[in-house]
């Protein structure tokens, strides 16, 4: 079965064709800065030209389409100065059923795509500013991507996961363990010296075969996002947030007269504008 695809250096293409090259890039002296700082921490990027260069992040979540499951692809320009406009900042790949999801076999195209636009960049033309591949006065940005992010099921398919949330040993960056084969690795000892921080980025990776991902330029797990509210879903961090939230709804925090569904309706919109307001 095929499914339509709009691969992400296609649709680069098409943005800087419409003079939207500033979508991708941001504003100068943030890129310059962020470039500065990640150069720190991936030696592997010690070439790359902050005049020249955006940071992009693919994610994925499972979602509700045409009344079924369905996993969605996009990509974002993490410089993006509309970050807060899905419309503006939020570019669709794929959206694939997920009784269908052959995730390995998506990827292949994405990745070479998204290397097209890592190692070849996009050649822009100075007086038109359209791309156009054969102009000598032309500039060509290049384009990488530096976070991967989603849902547990996106991340454990996308990086064929061996280690992760309902596994015994669950997290990709260490060997943290439910502690149900291996007791010294238990994620719930908290010390100081707890066995599992020492082993956080020293370990095997966390795969048995290989994703496509990881033939990205620059691939590097430490490129994989975790997102917080996913985090706080499990393990004791949901037991303890779930205690906090009953306190705080017991107390009115929300509102006086609120029941609790109402309390916890309140308590979500407002969770929603926390990060806009940062
Ligand atoms: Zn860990």
């Amino acid at each position: 079965m095929a499914w339509p695809v709009l691969l992400p250096h296609n649709l680069v293409a098409a943005l800087v064709d419409q003079g939207r090259l500033n979508l991708l890039l941001g504003d100068a002296p943030v890129r310059h800065l962020y470039w500065q700082k990640i150069k720190m921490d991936f030696t592997s990027l010690s070439d790359v030209d902050p005049n020249l260069s955006a940071p992009l992040a693919l994610y994925g979540d499972e979602c509700t389409a045409f009344r079924q499951a369905t996993m969605a692809f996009h990509w974002q320009a993490l410089l993006n100065p509309h970050s807060s406009n899905s419309i503006q900042s939020r570019f669709l790949i794929a959206m694939i059923p997920s009784q269908y999801y052959v995730q390995q076999c998506l990827m292949s195209y994405i990745v070479e795509s998204l290397q097209k636009l890592s190692c070849f960049g996009i050649r822009v033309a100075n007086d038109t500013k359209r791309v156009d591949p054969e102009t000598l006065d032309g500039l060509t940005y290049h384009f990488h991507i530096m976070s991967i992010r989603g849902d547990w099921k996106f991340l454990k398919q996308i990086l064929n996961l061996s280690r992760y949330a309902t596994a015994e040993y669950i997290c990709p960056f260490c060997m943290a363990s439910k502690g149900l084969k291996d007791i010294p690795n238990n994620y719930t000892d908290l010390s100081d010296d707890a066995p599992w921080r020492s082993t956080h980025f020293t370990c095997s990776l966390p795969w048995d075969v290989e994703p496509q991902i990881c033939r990205l330029q620059d691939w590097d797990i430490r490129k994989v996002g975790m997102d917080m509210l996913h985090i706080w879903n499990l393990g004791c961090a949901r037991d303890l947030i779930g205690g906090c939230m009953q306190y705080l709804v017991k107390s009115k925090y929300f509102g006086p007269r609120l029941r609790q569904s109402a309390a916890l309706a309140q308590a979500t919109v407002k969770l929603k504008f926390w990060p806009l307001a940062g």
